[in-house]
């Protein structure tokens, strides 16, 4: 993020989930250090889950670390954390106020924004001088600059795998604060239950560290199961391109792209997948690609780190073999 005057103080909204922090809200926090303005990251809960992630944000380079607490907060419902966020980020002031673009922030994200009255710009892929934010539209065809007008703060959220959690300037003793939040039990119309993610083969592959990511090259669903040996060997997540969860070959939630998950693991292996827009916008942000693939003028290696042409029937036993 550039640092134009406009820019003198950051809230970075920061999320865990049963006192686990949601990878992608070191993204945000490295994308604010970038401007070396002053960082003050927030996280939002219950006592017990505050606290058990506050140690850690505070191991950042940052100002400041609030845990913003009550036990309305244990669960997330819109209106609990829209009513805290906002009463926090009065007390705060911030210029900006950054979310990473996650289930949850682009649910009440833009609530906040409402009630303040202020300007919010959401799935940011990335931050020009101005502050000019850069988002794309039409499933991806078209990458749109954003200059938010009107007065602070102005929000934005992050598109998750856009800026590295690894980039984070580590090394920090923040102060932490403890904010009671304001929340009026009455005003809350959501009951929480429990959330469908946590059904027993449910995953989360944002906060994957490796992906194993199976295309059309697979060619049948009985050979789904040679990639989810590799999977294994390399203990990765295994994820799709959409016409393999089209085919019902895998669940719906392991399809990688614009219209599934953006992914940013350390590594992305992506086999017999051509590499259409559509699924690239959802991994162009893993830090390593790899792609197998039989036909060496196949989009996809525009964007690998390493790419082998060959037929991955041969080549996906031959890596198993050596890992093991
Ligand atoms: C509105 C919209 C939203 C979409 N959303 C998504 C999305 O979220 N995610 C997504 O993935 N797609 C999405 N798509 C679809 C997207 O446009 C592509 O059609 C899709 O990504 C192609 O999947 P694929 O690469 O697996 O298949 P293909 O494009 O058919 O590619 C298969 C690849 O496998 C290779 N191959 C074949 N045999 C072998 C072999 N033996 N060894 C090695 N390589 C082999 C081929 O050379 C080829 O490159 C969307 C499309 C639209 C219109």
């Amino acid at each position: 993020m550039s640092s134009p005057s406009s820019v003198t103080r950051l809230l970075v909204v920061a999320e865990q989930k049963d006192g686990v922090l949601n990878r992608a809200s070191w993204e945000a926090i490295a994308a604010a250090q970038t401007t070396g303005q002053p960082v003050t990251v927030a996280v939002a809960g219950s006592k017990a889950h505050t606290g058990a992630v506050t140690a850690e944000l505070a191991g950042a380079d940052v100002a400041e670390v609030i845990a913003l607490e009550h036990d309305l907060l244990a669960a997330y419902t819109a209106d609990g954390f829209t009513q805290a966020m906002c009463d926090l980020v009065k007390q705060v002031s911030p210029s900006h106020v950054v979310f990473a673009h996650t289930y949850q922030t682009r649910d009440y994200a833009p609530r906040v924004a409402a009630r303040l009255d202020c300007a919010i710009v959401t799935d940011v892929i990335a931050i020009k001088d101005g502050p000019v934010y850069v988002r794309q539209m039409f499933q991806g065809k078209v990458n749109a600059d954003v200059v938010l007008d009107g007065p602070a703060p102005h929000l934005v959220t992050l598109q998750i795998g856009s800026f590295r959690a690894d980039a984070v300037k580590k090394g920090g003793a923040a102060a932490v604060k403890t904010v009671a939040a304001n929340i009026d039990a009455a005003q809350i119309r959501q009951k929480a239950e429990a959330p469908f993610r946590e059904a027993k083969q449910a995953v989360d592959l944002t906060q994957a560290e490796r992906i194993v990511s199976v295309g059309r090259g697979i060619k049948a669903p009985e050979h789904i199961e040679l990639a989810k040996q590799l999977a294994a060997a390399m203990h990765a997540e295994l994820s799709a391109s959409r016409p393999i969860c089209d085919a019902g070959w895998l669940p719906m939630e392991r399809q990688v792209g614009s219209s599934g998950q953006t992914v940013s693991p350390k590594m992305y292996l992506a086999l017999g997948i051509s590499g259409a827009i559509q699924h690239v916008v959802g991994m162009k942000g893993s830090k390593t690609i790899v792609a197998i693939n039989k036909d060496p003028e196949a989009p996809i290696f525009e964007i690998a780190d390493y790419g082998i042409a060959g037929d991955l029937f041969e080549i996906v036993p031959a890596i198993i073999n050596e890992l093991k």
